[in-house]
């Protein structure tokens, strides 16, 4: 059988395989074209008893050959209802957002040049004063996440220095970055003040000298509640003046509009924190700001000057295309009606459950226009915003719930999943669950026909 394994030239001279190369490119199709002769030798040599055939190893190159040039990383529909779904990226990006990445990317641009001057420029300068003015704060700078914003700002002004930070902020945000370790790499000193549940004012007082750094730390992905109490940044903000030492504030999700106006209490807003006095802060641009994957620090403008010149401010830089997007992101901002209107995920957060039922209602009726024996139903359910963002708070939303006679829910949840844009959704009570608080209403079709076709 082995040496009835065709040669490379049979196949490559094929009329089928020289198409192909036109078509694909030679570089990739010959390859393909050597693993499949492979992968049948391979077959063979372990027992396999069909005796090779040229058209067959013709079909499996090309297979090869399609699945090598396809894109890995690609659009997937979140039927989670989680809105800022880490594993599924995050944050979707506004119209206007993507337009500029796409503008931005495809050409050469003004990133470092001044063209009021007509010389070299500050990359960061077409956001800052963006940023400055819709927060209040004197001074910006962006780095490629809020994890290196909040490493970045400790090695500049903390290194050495004693940093005092409650024990009920001693975060862990995943993936084994927990503040106690950034202290240790940043070469600044930690000091654990107060108790796990409670940590009053006099902790920091009681512990402070003027070779200090005041620490305070949103604890956005878990809750404390009960006998608990924290230091407000008013109040961290006194004993630091009077010690005269800088207050660091990492702020995590870091949301431009205030969440309690819509009815959602506990998530401190950029700009009241600045109000409040804190001096650097620092937060995420792929979680509650609904922009690029980007860290955000903001403050007075003496500690931005010293964090600017740190080398790892370079080593943290950002891409145009994550500046761009970022740009265009906050820009939304001037108007806050039209920033929850095309910002994706705070237009899933706050949209509403009857907007997310008349979604449901509408996937339930293609559905059932393209089968009507389909067995599914409108359920109400509760989404979340994920992504270490407001942990507890529950969006009313509304699910298409679907079974099937014949295939187990774990089989329709892989078939939706290997879909050709696959589709994310979640089982619960032997239900197969489509959530539509974070889908498209221009999804719909393609979802209501693929549910067809699995089933
Ligand atoms: C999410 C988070 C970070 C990390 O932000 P990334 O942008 O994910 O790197 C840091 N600190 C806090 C408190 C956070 O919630």
């Amino acid at each position: 059988m082995l040496r009835l394994l065709p040669k490379m030239d049979e196949i490559l001279n094929h009329p089928e395989i020289i198409a192909l190369c036109e078509e694909l490119g030679k570089p990739v199709v010959t390859g393909a074209v050597r693993q499949a002769i492979e992968d049948k030798r391979k077959c063979i040599l372990d027992g396999g008893t069909t005796p090779p055939d040229v058209l067959g190893i013709i079909c499996a190159a090309k297979e090869i050959s399609w699945r090598k040039l396809k894109r890995n990383l690609r659009k997937v529909i979140n039927a989670t209802g989680t809105v800022l779904h880490t594993n599924l990226g995050r944050s979707r990006l506004s119209d206007k957002a993507v337009q500029a990445v796409t503008e931005v990317a495809g050409n050469y641009s003004n990133l470092e040049y001044n063209l009021e001057k007509g010389f070299r420029g500050e990359r960061y300068d077409c956001l800052t004063g963006v940023i400055t003015e819709l927060t209040g704060a004197e001074a910006a700078l962006v780095v490629n996440n809020n994890a290196a914003a909040v490493l970045l700002v400790l090695s500049a002004l903390a290194k050495g220095k004693r940093v005092i930070v409650s024990r009920g902020e001693q975060v862990e945000i995943g993936g084994m970055f927990r503040v106690p370790d950034i202290m240790d790499q940043s070469g600044s000193i930690l000091v654990e003040v107060g108790t796990t549940n409670k940590t009053h004012a006099i902790d920091y007082e009681a512990n402070i000298d003027e070779n200090s750094v005041l620490l305070k730390v949103h604890t956005s992905n878990f809750k404390l509640i009960g006998f608990t109490e924290d230091v407000d940044i008013k109040t961290l903000k006194e004993i630091g003046e009077r010690h005269n030492v800088p207050l660091i504030y990492d702020l995590g999700s870091g949301s431009l509009i205030n969440f309690e106006s819509y009815g959602i209490l506990g998530e401190p807003d950029v700009i009241s924190s600045v109000k409040d006095g804190a001096d650097i802060i620092c937060f995420s641009g792929d979680k509650l700001l609904g922009g690029p994957q980007a860290g955000i620090i903001i403050g007075k403008k003496a500690y931005i000057d010293i964090i600017k010149k740190h080398p790892l401010t370079r080593a943290f830089r950002v891409d145009k295309m994550t500046l761009v997007a970022l740009e265009a992101t906050i820009l939304e901002y001037y108007d806050e009606k039209a920033a929850v209107n095309n910002i994706p995920s705070l237009k899933s957060i706050l949209s509403g459950g009857e907007v997310v039922k008349k979604r449901a209602e509408s996937l339930y009726n293609k559905i059932k226009s393209l089968n009507n024996d389909v067995c599914c139903d409108i359920v109400s359910s509760k989404g979340t915003i994920g992504g270490g963002s407001m942990p507890g708070l529950l969006i009313d939303s509304y699910c298409v719930g679907i079974k099937d006679k014949s295939k187990s829910v774990n089989t329709l949840e892989k078939l939706l999943r290997f879909a050709e844009v696959p589709v994310i959704a979640r089982i619960s009570d032997e239900l197969l669950l489509i959530d539509m608080l974070t889908i498209d209403d221009e999804d719909l079709d393609y979802i209501a026909s693929t549910i067809i076709s699995i089933l």
